[in-house]
């Protein structure tokens, strides 16, 4: 028997454009569902089971493994699992890489989280920006000549794509010896990334990877040895590579559905450089739009550091966006609303977003564009 409060389905799911968390693979939630009384095999739920369980050694080896295949990560680096979002890791970076160093650590800051994890590493050491966009409100990114790097940094901190304002490298800049320090927080797994030119990279999984309570972090092992000894324990690289990310109780059930995702990108899209493609696809019927729309939308990012994840644009007025993002809702596309700071309308089309869900989108803003631009009453009422 179905009962109306656990009866819902799949098509009462709507377009979701949450920029975080935000939208899993259909086939995921449904794995999830399916498996949630009883793992296979197991005779209890991944919500009960021990971290020190032979069945969550097992799904904490295969996403290991499937994380390593996908991203091809070398044997000179190590994957951990852990907690705190990427929030932590602004302070984690810089107590294991720069606290008692002389040198710098250069920051890139392109957007609110390269902000953010600047303003966090300034508590811990020396901090020099080699780059920062704030004057034009984080519109476009660094060319590799216009990086100011310290000789001797301690890293090179650079966030590949800006979830607020919507601007993602296309290249890792070149940082020569100095390593490279990556949040990759939402375009993670969504492209492939040369893990073996990374000193550090790191991702909370709620945006393409899966649900809030594991951040992914892969280290070159190297740099392991600057954990200092005196660090507590659970904010120390060292000590969580030590013991195979169990140095207290896991975020077993999110590491869980991490592994159901890497399985899921695997089975429907093979490699990343197909999802990445895949993802282009989806990004560019959005901007094409934006592009043909004599400037009825404009976009915030410039057009060669446009993100394929969070698209951002606005209309002429705020009263437009408002009436926009109403009548998107309407017709199902929700969560479209940009941040504060940009104003605005984000689009996040995070892997798990549907090419059909875009293809809606992109229609309601044909007709959107073509029912309000040119009739100036229309514009000035959205009421
Ligand atoms: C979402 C996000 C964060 C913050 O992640 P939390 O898990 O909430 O700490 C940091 N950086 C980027 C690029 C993000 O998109």
């Amino acid at each position: 028997m179905v009962t109306d409060r656990n009866g819902a389905d799949a098509g009462e799911r709507l377009f979701n454009f949450s920029p975080g968390p935000a939208v899993l693979p259909l086939g995921v939630l449904e794995e999830i569902r399916r498996d949630m009384l009883c793992l296979p095999g197991v005779g209890s739920s991944i919500l009960e089971i021990s971290h020190r369980s032979p069945a969550f050694d097992a799904i904490l080896d295969e996403t290991r493994t499937a994380l390593a295949r996908l991203l091809d990560v070398p044997d000179t680096h190590e994957i951990l699992f852990l907690q705190g979002g990427a929030n932590l890791q602004f302070s984690m970076i810089p107590m294991n890489l720069l606290r008692g160093r002389d040198e710098p650590a250069d920051y890139v800051v392109t957007g609110t989280w390269g902000a953010g994890a600047a303003k966090q590493a300034a508590l811990e050491g020396k901090v020099a920006t080699a780059w920062d966009g704030k004057s034009t409100n984080y519109d476009h990114l660094p060319s590799q000549d216009e990086l100011a790097l310290s000789p001797q940094a301690a890293y090179v901190h650079l966030t590949s794509n800006e979830t607020i304002q919507g601007v993602q490298f296309k290249e890792m800049p070149d940082t020569g010896d100095r390593p490279l320090v990556c949040d990759a927080s939402s375009d993670f797994l969504s492209r492939p990334i040369n893990v073996s030119k990374m000193g550090l990279l790191y991702a909370c999984a709620q945006k393409n990877a899966g649900i809030a309570g594991v951040t992914v972090v892969i280290i070159r092992k190297d740099l392991l040895e600057r954990s200092a000894k005196s660090l507590p324990a659970m904010l120390s690289y060292r000590e969580h590579a030590e013991k195979d990310s169990r140095a207290n109780t896991p975020p077993v059930f999110a590491i869980y559905v991490l592994g159901l995702v890497c399985r899921w990108i695997r089975d429907t899209f093979g490699d990343l450089e197909q999802l990445a493609a895949h993802n282009a696809r989806k990004a560019a019927l959005l901007y094409d739009e934006l592009d043909a729309s004599n400037g009825f939308y404009s976009g915030h990012a410039a057009p060669a550091c446009r993100s394929d994840m969070n698209v951002t644009f606005r209309m002429p007025t705020e009263a437009l966006d408002d009436a926009f993002i109403a009548e998107a809702a309407e017709q199902g596309l929700v969560d479209l609303r940009g941040h504060r700071s940009v104003g605005g309308i984000r689009a996040s089309i995070y892997n798990a977003m549907p090419l059909e869900g875009v293809e809606k989108l992109r229609d309601f803003m044909t007709a959107f564009r073509q029912a309000r631009s040119g009739s100036t009453e229309a514009a000035g009422g959205s009421s």
